[in-house]
């Protein structure tokens, strides 16, 4: 039983869901340290949750509902709330088994506790989920926008206790219809007071972590190094000027769109930057003897086939979830002595960017001493200054970086908000006695 409805399809589940009037929750209760349904036919899910240890962490909840008009699932995975509301991104992503994207929701609203809490943001973590119904479908702006506004109004519906963003599939005008039906909303656009594209904040702070790592290599600064990078896209693209400022001797990016290639090497003539139209498939830019590999593509690209391949001594990027397995890549990568930045340590300004929205800005959003202080190498908690630390820790202790990572992330996450305290706990317990899922 347990299998079958974890192996049943967003489609078949959602009928289930629909029987049971549209909405269905897991909690974790805190007295009984247990996980708590719902609704009965959720048990298997409670059982298979609980079994579990690699992905489920405690997680405080995760709610289910169907779009009153679309009918597609949609999903808020709050992981921890002590920090603060759970905030992370929203993924609108096809997923065959509803086992699937629970584990995404899980794994991704970890990753955001530990993002939020490193980055020193009183925040916890969580993450939102739309399954994707078609690719056509989801192409048609009508559809978007009645498909975001009732994402928007499932999350009012969670009260705060969880607060949605951009993520891969949900673009800024998606962002804007969620704020029609929702106040529990970050990143949202310019054109409502939000800080907008995220991405320059990302490169400026990705380059920190590289600088960081350099150091702590004994290996000095940017100027003259080589950087290989997957992937040309947004973040890269800034990163590379971020680069040129600092007087990088060699960059060179592979990149799969051609049409993003010409784009970029019009805008670099001149510079020392070499554009490689890459095949999908094509992992030659790992074997790139290099100062720094940044992966700025897509996740899971550090694994087996990469990793005996790295020339670089240090690889750093923006790109999610950038180890393939995360108990087995961050040791292949120490054993062959390579620093790896860890990925939520080195991306962290694109949440850090937009974390503070509702405190409103000063002086625009490339100047506010808030965002200007992650930059620099005096403040504590700068993005320099914690990847230092994160290495160290790592060298001292004889453990890989990802581990010293989360272990100073899980510390912070259970530091409760300095105001507010636990108060999600007392959210979802708000909600369950009010029968939200009835
Ligand atoms: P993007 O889509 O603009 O850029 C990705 C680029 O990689 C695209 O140009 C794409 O064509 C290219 N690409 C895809 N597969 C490739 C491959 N196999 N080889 C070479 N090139 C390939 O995305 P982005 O906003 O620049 O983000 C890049 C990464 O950073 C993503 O993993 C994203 O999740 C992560 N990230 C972005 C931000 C942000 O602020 N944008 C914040 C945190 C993390």
């Amino acid at each position: 039983m347990s299998a079958e409805l974890l192996d049943q399809s967003p489609e078949q589940f959602i009928a289930r869901l629909r029987e049971a009037g549209g909405r269905a929750c897991l909690t974790w209760d805190h007295e009984e340290a247990r996980v708590r349904t719902s609704h009965p036919w959720l048990a298997d899910i409670a059982t298979w949750l609980a079994g579990d240890a690699r992905d489920f962490h405690a997680h405080e909840g995760v709610f289910m509902a169907v779009g009153p008009e679309t009918g597609a699932l949609m999903t808020a995975t709050v992981h921890t709330s002590v920090r603060g509301q759970a905030a992370g991104g929203l993924r609108h992503w096809p997923y065959a088994t509803i086992q699937e994207l629970l584990r995404d929701g899980l794994r991704l609203s970890l990753g955001m506790s530990r993002k939020n809490a490193l980055a020193g943001l009183w925040w916890g973590g969580g993450k939102g989920i739309i399954a994707r119904q078609s690719a056509e479908r989801s192409r048609d702006p009508g559809y978007r926008r009645t498909l975001y506004r009732e994402y928007g109004a499932f999350t009012t519906s969670l009260r705060g206790v969880y607060i949605t963003a951009e993520d891969v599939g949900t673009q800024p005008d998606d962002l804007a219809a969620v704020f029609e039906t929702t106040r529990f909303a970050t990143c949202v656009p310019p054109s409502v007071g939000g800080s907008g594209n995220p991405s320059p904040a990302t490169a400026k702070g990705v380059v920190c972590a590289i600088e960081a790592a350099l150091d702590h290599c004994g290996r000095g600064s940017i100027a003259g190094k080589t950087i290989a990078m997957q992937g040309a896209g947004n973040v890269a693209t800034y990163m590379i000027e971020e680069l040129l400022a600092r007087g990088v001797g060699r960059v060179i990016a592979a990149e799969i769109s051609a049409e993003r290639c010409e784009l970029l090497r019009a805008r670099f003539v001149n510079a020392p930057v070499e554009l490689r139209h890459a095949e999908i498939g094509d992992l030659s830019i790992f074997a790139e003897p290099c100062d720094v590999l940044a992966p700025n593509a897509l996740g899971g690209v550090l694994g087996p086939a990469t990793i005996p391949m790295i020339q670089a001594p240090i690889v750093c990027g923006a790109a999610n979830n950038q180890l393939l397995d995360d108990r087995r890549d961050d040791r292949d990568l120490a054993a062959r002595g390579i620093v790896y930045v860890p990925d939520f340590v080195a991306n962290r300004m694109g949440i850090v960017n937009c974390a503070n929205e509702q405190y409103g800005q000063i002086g625009g959003p490339d100047k506010d001493p808030a965002i200007e202080r992650h930059f620099s190498r005096d403040w504590d908690n700068a993005v320099f200054v914690v990847t230092k630390r994160i290495l160290e820790h790592a060298q001292t202790s004889g453990i890989t970086t990802s581990a010293a990572a989360n272990e100073l992330a899980d510390k912070a996450c259970r530091l409760p908000h300095p105001i507010w305290g636990h108060r999600g706990r007392a959210i979802v317990d708000g909600l369950l006695a009010d029968d939200w899922a009835r």
